[in-house]
């Protein structure tokens, strides 16, 4: 209802199935872009600057930060992860719904900077799930599969700050429950500010 779009914010633990989930919504569906983040943590394998992240120096990340040029930012697991503004600014005002997969710091921060923003959390449907999806990646060491479970146990407590609990049981259904959660959520009143301004000014 609004002309400009809605800011998505997507959360979940490491393993969780969050990425997989990102990539069907940005593919799938034209009405939402995806923010680029910038990290300081080193690419994986087969991972692009620009198009999982933009890889950058502490030095150049902490630039960023004085120049003010993230929505949000925060250290995960030893590293630095952030939003750049400017892209997410750009797309909102074309009317696209932006995603954001950032972790429980950050998206709290966008919480607090954008009540509006509505959040979704994503979890597998028990821990041993999430255990086995971890190691079977086979894309970190045991001692980083460790930490992420013991962050994941921290995230955990901060569940109930999100608008809604994604079960990510079977990836499909996941993807359409998204977009059906995404969908009410525009009809929340919130979400319906220029609509609503329209309105009443019409009725005047
Ligand atoms: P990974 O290293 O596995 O790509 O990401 C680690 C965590 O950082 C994930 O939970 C991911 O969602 C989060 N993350 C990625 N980009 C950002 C960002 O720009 N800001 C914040 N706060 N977290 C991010």
């Amino acid at each position: 209802m609004n002309k400009q779009g809605d800011l998505i914010v997507i959360s979940g633990f490491a393993g969780a199935g969050k990425g997989t989930l990102v990539k069907r919504l940005i593919s799938e569906y034209d009405r939402f872009a995806l923010s680029i983040s910038m990290t300081t943590r080193s690419p994986r394998n087969g991972e692009k600057d620009g198009r999982e992240y933009f890889f950058v120096t502490k030095e150049e990340f902490e630039k960023t930060i004085a120049e003010d040029g993230f929505l949000e930012h925060a250290c995960y697991v030893g590293n630095y992860y952030g939003t750049p503004k400017a892209y997410v600014m750009e797309q909102m005002s074309k009317g696209k719904d932006v995603i954001l997969e950032i972790e429980v710091q950050g998206a709290l921060q966008i919480k607090e900077k954008f009540p509006q923003a509505f959040l979704i959390f994503v979890t597998p449907p028990d821990a041993e799930t999430l255990r086995k999806r971890l190691i079977g990646r086979g894309t970190e060491t045991p001692d980083v599969v460790e930490k992420r479970l013991l962050r994941a146990k921290e995230e955990s407590v901060l569940m109930d700050r999100y608008d809604a609990i994604l079960i990510n049981d079977d990836i499909d259904t996941c993807v359409k429950d998204a977009v059906s959660y995404i969908d009410a959520a525009k009809a929340s009143p919130k979400r319906c500010y220029e609509f609503l301004e329209r309105i009443r000014e019409e009725l005047k």
